[in-house]
């Protein structure tokens, strides 16, 4: 019989590296409290027409992308639902919003979620079909401030602080304006017109784009494409002056904090819902897949699924990408141990399991080794797996003092029982 794997584009998580993901989820969770954000979770399926009002018919997301199933049907008189798995969170969080009429408390509401997205795309390095965002959004109707510069700025700034925690540097900020959905219907006909001469020399995507949705083929990554795709006009010309001192106050309140970046006038993001502000953090450690993060202004996603005006603004970052990041840049040494107790003999074993009760009821990780290993094997897998060992034979336990060997300064000592905790909280160099 043929072995079962995980399925393609899926993989399992194991220590140590789950503790880096465990790390990244509570600095954020750390960050995100102290802007005054609360957590959100959504269910991880929706009806699928909640993604195809939001994200868009036409982006890769909706047209190629969703594992979409219909549920069978209650009664036979009842037409089955169409269900999908979520390619994205934002859209749940705004149906969420509408749903438990969140606008009414007249407060800007402030939601983040850390949770397994799924998309039908061709995996590789850094893109996987399950894969977890970490998001936030800002939303609430226009009297509390939903539609202010302010908002903007201050997620971007968030992000920038929450990266710099991570231990992430090196990262940049890209930053557009796609304006107004009227200023963004003004650019798709400037671009559909400018495409008619020019889209037959271009790929298959961007020839069936260029009718469909002309915004889209800023998306395209086809190498040949490129060159054409400088020459379009820029949305920037096609901005109203509301979008454009709106965009300017953003670029004030940013430079004002001195969070660095950059104006890309190609970054429309590749779903619908975007208008104004768009953004991307980038890093050049990650290959092809260099987006760490994406996100940007949405003021009319609520209305397009049934909900009151609710502008907002929000980002998803790729937490497989935050981990990728880390260790590329090193910083993510798996952590050790801080001791392993070598019982010597199987008559000290449950003293020695006494011994690492203690330890770990005073906050110290321990490794618990066995009394039938030899001293070396002992030795092995505690030089392994813990920063130290502690010698624990008949006599040590008779006399309470043990030997402590230090695996990074090689120095061996003699520690009371008493005073052992103390000793192994000390900081030692590996
Ligand atoms: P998006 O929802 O497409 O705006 O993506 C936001 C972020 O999620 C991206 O910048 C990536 O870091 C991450 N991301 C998107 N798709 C994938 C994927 N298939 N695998 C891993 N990370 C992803």
């Amino acid at each position: 019989m043929a072995t079962l794997k995980a399925v393609r584009g899926t993989r399992d998580l194991l220590p140590p590296e789950t503790a880096l993901w465990n790390r990244i989820e509570a600095t954020a969770r750390a960050v995100f409290a102290r802007y005054n954000f609360g957590e959100i979770r959504t269910p991880v399926f929706e009806d699928t027409s909640l993604f195809s009002r939001s994200v868009g018919e036409e982006t890769d997301i909706v047209s190629k992308e969703m594992y979409t199933w219909e549920d069978r049907a209650r009664a036979q008189s009842e037409k089955p639902q169409s269900l999908t798995l979520r390619p994205e969170n934002t859209a749940g969080v705004v149906r969420a919003y509408i749903e438990h009429k969140l606008g009414e408390t007249g407060q800007l509401q402030k939601l983040y979620y850390i949770g397994p997205q799924f998309r039908r795309e061709r995996p590789q390095k850094g893109r996987y079909r399950q894969f977890s965002q970490i998001g936030a959004e800002v939303i609430g109707p226009p009297h509390a401030g939903s539609e202010s510069p302010l908002r903007d700025a201050e997620i971007l700034e968030m992000l920038a602080t929450l990266l710099d925690e991570l231990g992430i540097t090196g990262w940049t900020l890209e930053l557009n304006s796609v304006g107004s959905a009227a200023d963004r219907a003004r650019y798709n006909e400037t671009l559909r017109q400018a495409l008619i001469p020019l889209a037959p020399k271009m790929c298959e995507d961007c020839q069936r784009r260029a009718v469909t949705n002309p915004l889209r083929v800023l998306d395209c990554k086809v190498p040949e494409d490129q060159p054409i795709i400088e020459t379009l006009p820029k949305i920037v010309d096609s901005l109203d002056d509301e979008s454009k001192s709106h965009f300017a106050a953003v670029t004030v309140a940013l430079d004002a904090s001195g969070v660095p970046y950059t104006r890309n006038h190609r970054l429309v993001r590749g779903l619908d819902y975007y208008t104004r502000t768009t953004f991307e953090f980038t890093h050049g450690g990650l290959g092809a897949q260099n987006a760490l993060l994406g996100g940007g202004r949405y003021d009319g996603l609520s209305e397009a699924i049934g909900g009151p005006k609710a502008p907002g603004i929000g980002f998803a970052m790729g937490e497989d990408r935050l981990v990728l990041t880390l260790q590329a840049l090193e910083a993510a040494k798996p952590e050790k141990a801080d001791a392993y107790i070598a019982p010597l003999g199987e008559t000290v074993n449950a003293a020695a399991l006494a011994l690492a009760r203690e330890l770990r009821r005073s906050g110290l990780t321990i490794e618990l080794g066995d009394g039938s290993f030899r001293l070396k094997k002992s030795f092995d897998a505690a030089d392994r797996t813990a920063r130290r060992i502690i010698i624990m034979g008949e006599d040590e336990v008779a006399s309470g003092i043990l030997t402590v060997k230090d695996f990074s300064t090689g120095i061996q000592t003699k520690v009371p029982r008493a005073e052992l905790a103390g000793v192994l909280k000390a900081p030692s160099d590996q």
